[in-house]
């Protein structure tokens, strides 16, 4: 059994979430951009051991907290290896939005397509989903899906940024989201949380209406 607690942090309404098994008082933090100190709060008052830092992806707005969270918490912080240049370029991703300069993780693992993460009693599936950018992952547990910038109520990431595809994003989302049944809930990477059978009936650029505009 997985619990989790959604922060909405920093002036982009970035979603970081902790992942709990409260049997195990184990925890996987998910995408950390801004405000690293609430996290770190929230994780101490819980009294839980940080396993991992988990990446869907390597934008600034997801990552440049994570270093912080890792030098007071601890845990292993793991990303899809098609974004480590985007971890590279960290300082020109600040730069081109204006925003304070960060530091990666100083170590990163790879997360892997069809991995299962490790977490307490239970496992969580690593999901490539590529298009927002290239190593963009989403991570399920059940019916819960974390979806970082590849789907949001309404919309979808933007794929103007470097090593961004719409045709990629929109695949990714028909081919490896859709059919994991309407059901699941979509914990997004910005805004509101959505389902995945709202978004296939709704969304204006991949639901059901998309393809006849
Ligand atoms: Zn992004
Ligand atoms: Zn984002």
């Amino acid at each position: 059994m997985l619990t989790h607690r959604p922060l909405r942090l920093g002036p982009l309404e970035n979603n970081s979430f902790i992942i709990v098994d409260p049997a195990a008082r184990e925890a996987a933090v998910v995408d950390v951009g801004f405000e690293p100190e609430a996290v770190i709060d929230a994780v101490r008052a819980a009294g839980l051991t940080v396993r991992w830092l988990l990446g869907t992806h390597a934008h600034y707005d997801h990552v440049a907290g994570m270093r912080t969270v890792q030098e007071a918490l601890g845990g292993d912080y793991r990303l899809h290896p098609a974004d480590r240049p985007l971890l590279e370029w960290l300082g020109q991703q600040a730069a081109a939005f204006g925003l304070p300069p960060a530091e990666p993780p100083a170590v990163v693992h790879d997360l892997a397509d069809g991995e299962r993460v490790p977490l307490g009693g239970e496992t969580i599936e690593v999901i490539h989903t590529p298009g927002h950018s290239p190593g963009g992952v989403c991570f399920r547990w059940n019916d819960w899906l974390w979806v970082g910038d590849t789907l949001f109520a309404g919309s979808i990431g933007r794929t103007d940024l470097p090593g961004g595809s719409f045709e990629e994003l929109e695949r990714s989302i028909r081919t490896r989201l859709y059919p994991l049944g309407d059901d699941l809930q979509a914990f997004t990477g910005h805004g509101p949380f959505t389902t995945i059978g709202r978004e296939r009936l709704t969304n204006p650029f991949v639901g059901e209406g998309a393809r006849l505009a």
